[in-house]
């Protein structure tokens, strides 16, 4: 199995890239023994996963996968998008991130309430620099409905499974999501 290093410390990333990529082997920056926070400083999504698989690649000699990803909200001009990880600013967590995305959506009414989520995922190895994307429209809903999944997978209501990502199995939101569509691309790319 090709060994290759995560270059996120977002474990729910980690947890994801394992499962939509089972035939490989993917280690974390912590297993490698590396503490490195690279900084997003891209105004893009396919900027800032090069930014951090190139910088990881650079430390540890890996073949290394980042992913950068977000929520683009329609009705507020593409938001949170590459700061999706950051809205609202440090202080907050995914559940105050949340909260401050259906505040400022109050006013937006129901069938305008479009958004989607795009994955960028950049692979660079000795040889060479792998690039996919992915993404998956859904509606944001007024209010957090599910357990599972992260950031913002309560609020993101998909009509073709008929529930938000949150209330989603793992292998019901791999099999339609931005980072699913995206690590697919990837790997038919690579082969696999
Ligand atoms: P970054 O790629 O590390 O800049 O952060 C991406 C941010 O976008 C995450 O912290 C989440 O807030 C949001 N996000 C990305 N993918 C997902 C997802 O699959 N579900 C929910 N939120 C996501």
């Amino acid at each position: 199995m090709q060994k290759i290093i995560a270059a996120t410390k977002n474990k729910n990333k980690v947890k994801e890239f394992k499962e939509i990529l089972p035939d490989f082997d993917i280690i974390t920056q912590e297993e490698a023994g590396i503490d490195l926070d690279v900084e997003e400083t891209g105004t893009t999504f396919r900027e800032n996963a090069l930014l951090k698989a190139q910088a990881i690649f650079e430390k540890t000699g890996i073949p290394a996968l980042a992913d950068d990803s977000g929520l683009e909200v329609f009705s507020l001009g593409g938001e949170p998008g590459v700061y999706s990880a950051r809205y609202g600013g440090e202080g907050l967590d995914d559940r105050g991130r949340l909260e401050l995305l259906l505040k400022n959506m109050e006013e937006v009414e129901d069938g305008l309430r479009g958004a989607r989520f795009v994955c960028s995922i950049a692979f660079v190895t000795e040889e060479k620099t792998y690039e996919a994307e992915g993404s998956c429209e859904g509606e944001i809903i007024r209010e957090a409905k599910g357990e599972n999944g992260f950031g913002y997978d309560p609020v993101f209501y998909v009509p073709e499974m008929g529930k938000t990502a949150a209330e989603m199995t793992s292998d019901e939101k791999n099999s339609i999501s931005h980072r699913g569509k995206a690590l697919r691309a990837l790997a038919e790319m690579l082969g696999n």
